[in-house]
This record gives C-alpha cells, sequence and structure tokens, in this order.
C-alpha cells in the first residue's frame, strides 16, 4: 500500500468529521463484517428524562424523588443526571449522601437523611432483599415494554417505588443501520440495559441482533466472542464502559460526545454525534484501499 493514498484518505476523513488514528486504521476496515453498536449514547442519544414515578403503597412521593435524588446526584451516570434534575427541578437543593457507592453496571447506594437507599436495577434490590411489590412490577414491565428504563428506588429494607426514564433513539441511527447492511455488515446492539427495552430500542432502527443485560466489564468479551466465532468486528460505543470492547474490536469507533477513555481506545472519533458517520467512515475507508490494490 503506498502510504500517499492512505494520507489523502485520512486527510478526506478528516474533512468529513471522522478523525482516523493513523493511517494503517484504514487497512482493518477491509474485513469487517459485523459491526456492534452501543446502545446508550451511541444509538440513543443518552439524554434520558424522568417521565413516570410510581410509588409503592404508604410511601410518599416527594420522599422518594428527594431520597433517590440525592443519591443519584453523586453519581455521573445519563440517569442518575435525569434522576437528580428532575428531583432538584421539583424540590430544590438535595442533601448529601455519605457512603456513596457506585455498583457499576447496576445501580448506586449509600445513606441519605439517615436512611439507607439503593437505586438501581431490580436484580440489585433482589441483592439485599428489597423485592418490588406486584403493582411496582407491573409498572415497571409497561415501561420497558415501551423501550423505557425502569430503575428501582428501596431504603430502609423495603422496595418504595420505580422511576422511568426514557431516552431518545438519535433520528439519524435508523438511516446509519440501514447503510451498515448495505455495506454487508450485521449490526448487533450491546448493553447493558434490560433486554425488553434493548428489543424495542433495536426494532425502532432496524437491528434484529440483541446482547442485554452485559455488565461494563463483559462488553469486552461480547467483542472477544464474535471474534473467536470468527467474526470480524467493528465496535461503536462512548462511554468509559465500551473502552476496552473498542481496544478489543478490530476497528473501534468513538462518538465524538462520548468520554476521553473511548475516544483514546478507540482507532476512529466520529466527531459528529451522528451513527452515520460511521458508515461514512467505512465507505471511505474501503474507497481508499481499492485506489491503492
Ligand atoms: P449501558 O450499557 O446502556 O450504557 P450501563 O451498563 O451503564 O448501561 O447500566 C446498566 C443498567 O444498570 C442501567 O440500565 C440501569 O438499570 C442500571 N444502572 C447503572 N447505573 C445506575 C445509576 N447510577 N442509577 C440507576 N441505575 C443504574
Ligand atoms: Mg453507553
Amino acid at each position: 500500500a503506498t502510504p500517499t493514498a492512505l494520507l489523502v484518505g485520512t486527510g478526506r476523513g478528516a474533512q468529513m468529521g471522522i478523525l482516523i488514528k493513523g493511517p494503517e486504521v484504514l487497512e482493518s476496515t477491509r474485513r469487517i463484517d459485523t459491526i456492534v453498536l452501543d446502545k446508550t449514547g451511541t444509538v440513543t442519544a443518552g439524554k434520558m428524562t424522568l417521565t413516570d414515578v410510581h410509588t409503592a403503597a404508604g410511601t410518599d412521593r416527594s420522599e422518594l424523588l428527594r431520597l433517590a435524588g440525592a443519591l443519584e446526584d453523586a453519581s455521573e451516570h445519563p440517569i442518575a443526571q435525569a434522576i437528580a434534575k428532575a428531583a432538584t427541578q421539583e424540590l430544590g437543593a438535595l442533601s448529601t449522601p455519605e457512603g456513596f457507592t457506585n455498583i457499576e453496571g447496576k445501580g448506586v447506594q449509600g445513606v441519605v437523611d439517615g436512611h439507607a437507599v439503593i437505586v438501581g436495577r431490580a436484580s440489585l434490590l433482589a441483592d439485599w432483599s428489597l423485592h418490588l411489590s406486584a403493582e411496582l412490577t407491573e409498572a415497571k414491565v409497561a415501561a420497558e415494554q415501551q423501550g423505557k428504563t425502569a430503575i428501582a428506588v428501596g431504603w430502609d429494607g423495603r422496595a418504595r417505588g420505580v422511576l422511568v426514564v426514557a431516552d431518545t433513539v438519535r433520528p439519524t441511527s435508523a438511516a446509519a443501520v440501514a447503510q451498515f447492511k448495505r455495506l454487508g455488515l450485521t449490526p448487533v446492539l450491546l448493553t447493558g440495559d434490560n433486554q425488553a427495552v434493548a428489543e424495542r430500542i433495536a426494532a425502532e432502527v432496524g437491528i434484529t441482533a440483541v446482547i442485554a443485560e452485559v455488565l461494563p466489564q463483559d462488553k469486552v468479551d461480547v467483542v472477544l466472542k464474535l471474534q473467536q466465532e470468527g467474526k470480524s468486528v467493528a465496535m461503536v460505543g462512548d462511554g468509559v464502559n465500551d473502552a476496552a470492547a473498542l481496544a478489543q474490536a478490530d476497528l473501534g469507533l468513538a462518538m465524538g460526545s462520548g468520554t476521553d477513555a473511548a475516544i483514546e481506545a478507540s482507532d476512529l472519533t466520529l466527531v459528529r454525534a451522528d451513527l452515520r458517520s460511521a458508515a461514512d467512515a467505512i465507505r471511505l475507508s474501503r474507497k481508499t484501499l481499492a485506489t491503492i490494490k
């Protein structure tokens, strides 16, 4: 391969908002047949908003929001920020939790105003023997069927409510998925979120392969497993969560809106928060290589 043509390719990429780490990166796009897409922040905008509050019998809505909001205010997670923001808007300043702990891919816990509070997946609360009532379970299932994420809240030994947060699919994601398919790539949706939510989002953008409920540290294993099955894998992600998987992928693409860790671990950075740039990158790269042969 002549370096000149590859350099022209990387220059053209920069004009298109695609930052390529080195000319040799282009070579790895030749065999890519599978494209793994992180859900939150990649296929979706990752900007969550609180849409519903469901309380257990005897639980006060304001207290639920106050305790959950105070705890989540200490977390950077997009779900946490949505909950903290809604709580602040409704109730004003929030307490500072003590002993705040983030349980990666599951939720948060800590002490707020003397209460031991847990916020996160229902399974995290179940680990502490806090179980959702039939009514709360029903609210959770209904939210998930709409593609929303249900966050369980409990304190002092009881499950107290479900907070529903919703993300929005980026308007260009479905068009991008169609382009991946035309490029001969099989799109796979990868997420730590629950199976029902993942399937709903996947259907909305035209993806049939869904790998859900994957813990952050296990995302890299999903990529590795696909590679062991003989696939050549591109991965698009945005989060700190995604860094190891992006590094493991044959081609790692970071959304420019994402975290530094993701950008650092990737071969390519997409300046625009638009999944169609990933298709542009692969198309450009293949075209550049074709001029070389
Ligand atoms: P994704 O892979 O979609 O970026 P994560 O791996 O970060 O998602 O989180 C997976 C799931 O864990 C979330 O859908 C949520 O149910 C739960 N979770 C993680 N962090 C928090 C938090 N700070 N507050 C509430 N729930 C959380
Ligand atoms: Mg993410």
